[in-house]
């Protein structure tokens, strides 16, 4: 337990109607305002699954899988923290049922509870509330936050409410509740209804929980009717109803929250007192103006595979990327347009290669498989001999390379290790380490993961760029390129400009400035590490060469 446990203070955010109504916005909102406030937040993000990590759950049905420095693979809402507080996130920041059931009942099985009869309650909630505190007591934080994934009502996150009510029980004046609930407006009427979200906070109160505060989403901002009405019914002050109405940035959110005066109504609430010295939102707001104050848009193609969720198109498997691109560009004055090409329709024709001359700059993002590749492949070439700016992450990478060694070394089948292993050309091969994890089946949590150290080659672009020699990245991948081919591919002007400090792994692959305005990929995933106010080196000196031509 944290020494000032009575004094440490917890806010569970939970969400009523139904999911993807912003919690992950809102508690990592709440908590770039209580750090201005002067206040030191550490965020939680629970997912109820019981997959032990995100990293075995499929991008186009999840989102993308967020990496952190320590190599844990968890929900893309961690990627939204570590952006909006701007501080690295950790292990202990971030839990599913299943590795909490996987601890519990190894613990079991080790006699760890001395033969007792172990229950979900207390033995899944003391497990949960002791991972709260230890999360709290590493990070040396004043308030934790803490998203619990899911619906009120769902029946998998009802032991992670019960987890904190008994906190709330424990230390009422410490620990606070806010819904994030939507508020629907049915088209053939035209007005705005607060039931779904009285019905909403009734069920939480089933669970023993009173809301504090509410944060009303919809797509117009609430009105002082429905303000009272859903404070007289559920019990909440009315100023502690908070409008929060679709709008056009997700970093406009917390000056928008601070409008309704949130960060004080919270302190007071908590007991908190005004710290001198507070650094304020005097950043944030800087940052917030430069996305409306820019001159001119850059047009930005994202080659991709995981867009087709259904008959919709769906971008949520690339956010980092998509963040990293628009700070970068926004940094340098301008607006990231951006389009999302589904490969899958290179190959079927849908869509010409040629299109791409229509953009500015071309990404593409990471991934695994087969699906879509020859169309990220043809439209690599076409890039590379139209000299369009190409940014490769991770699979990117790999394929800039596989498409070099095809068409520029003349090796017709050269492919990776993880489409067609019966190549003669493995220009990416399975890392040695990697081989015995896939015969015995141990996909989980087991690909090269998390921060490594990279040298750079120095008058190349990347080391021009991030202006020094070692460098720190975090990995996701299984593959590697094939040391056999490096001399080759060397000689035919491929320039490995980051290499493993054992210069084993080839990190960043690159053509000279004198060969190509900008073409490079990096095996490693710079986007994990972008940040509204420090934007990465790799993605401006991309946009730089984007807004050049
Ligand atoms: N599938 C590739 C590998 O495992 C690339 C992974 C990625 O893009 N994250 O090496």
């Amino acid at each position: 337990m944290p020494k000032k446990e009575s004094k440490h203070k917890y806010i569970f955010v939970i969400g009523g109607v139904m999911s993807g109504v912003g919690k992950g916005i809102t508690t990592s909102s709440i908590g770039r305002i209580l750090q201005s406030k002067g206040y030191k937040v550490n965020p939680i993000k629970i997912d109820p699954y019981l997959n032990v990590d995100a990293g075995t759950m499929n991008p186009t049905e999840h989102g993308e899988v967020f990496v952190l420095d320590s190599g844990m693979e968890c929900d893309q809402d961690m990627g939204n923290y570590e952006r909006f507080l701007e501080y690295d996130l950790g292990n202990e920041d971030y839990m599913t049922s299943g590795m909490i059931y996987k601890h519990v009942i190894e613990k079991e099985r080790a006699l760890g509870y001395r033969g007792r009869c172990v229950e979900a309650i207390p033995d899944i909630t003391n497990e949960i509330a002791n991972r709260f505190k230890k999360s709290a007591e590493k990070s040396g934080s004043d308030i934790t936050i803490v998203e619990i994934g899911g619906t009120v009502g769902d029946y998998q996150n009802i032991l992670f409410i019960e987890a904190a009510r008994s906190m709330k029980i424990k230390n009422p004046d410490s620990v606070l509740f806010i819904m994030v609930s939507y508020l629907p407006v049915p088209g053939t009427l035209g007005e705005m209804k607060t039931r779904p979200t009285q019905n909403a906070i009734h069920q939480l109160n089933s669970y023993g929980v009173q809301a504090d505060l509410v944060v009303a989403r919809g797509v117009a901002p609430l009105d002082h009717r429905r303000k009272e009405k859903i404070a007289m019914s559920c019990a909440v002050r009315s100023d502690a109803v908070i409008s929060a109405p679709d709008i056009e940035s997700v970093y406009d959110v917390p000056l928008n929250f601070e409008r309704d005066n949130i960060g004080e109504l919270i302190m007071e609430m908590l007991n908190l007192k005004k710290r001198k010295g507070a650094p304020g939102l005097k950043d944030w707001q800087s940052f917030v103006k430069k996305t409306k104050s820019y001159k001119g848009e850059v047009k930005i193609a994202v080659l991709g595979k995981y867009f087709d969720s259904g008959d919709f198109v769906f971008s949520d498997a690339y956010v980092s990327v998509i963040e990293a691109i628009k700070y970068s560009a926004y940094h340098l004055g301008k607006k990231a347009k951006l389009t999302w090409l589904n490969s899958k329709d290179i190959e079927s024709g849908k869509m010409k290669v040629e299109e791409l001359l229509n953009y500015d700059g071309v990404v593409v993002p990471g991934g695994f498989g087969e699906t879509g590749i020859e169309g990220i492949i043809s439209g690599i070439k076409y890039v590379r001999e139209n000299k369009i700016p190409y940014f490769g992450l991770c699979y990117g990478m790999q394929l800039l390379v596989i498409e070099y060694a095809r068409n520029v070394l003349g090796f017709k089948d050269a492919n990776t290790a993880e489409i067609n292993p019966e190549s003669k050309h493995l220009i990416i091969d399975i890392m040695a380490d990697q081989k015995k994890k896939l015969v015995d089946g141990n996909y989980g949590g087991s690909m090269r993961l998390g921060a490594y150290k990279a040298v750079l080659k120095e008058g190349t672009i990347a080391s021009e760029a991030y202006g020094e020699k070692n460098i720190s990245e975090r990995h996701r991948h299984r593959y590697e390129v094939n040391p056999k081919f490096i001399e080759q591919l060397t000689k035919k002007g491929l320039v490995f400009s980051g290499t493993s400090p054992d210069n084993r792994l080839m990190e960043i692959a690159e053509l000279p400035k004198s060969k190509h305005p900008f073409f490079l990929g990096t095996q490693f995933h710079p986007e994990f590490k972008a940040r509204p106010t420090s934007p990465h080196p790799l993605f401006t000196a991309f946009m730089k060469a984007v807004i050049k031509k």
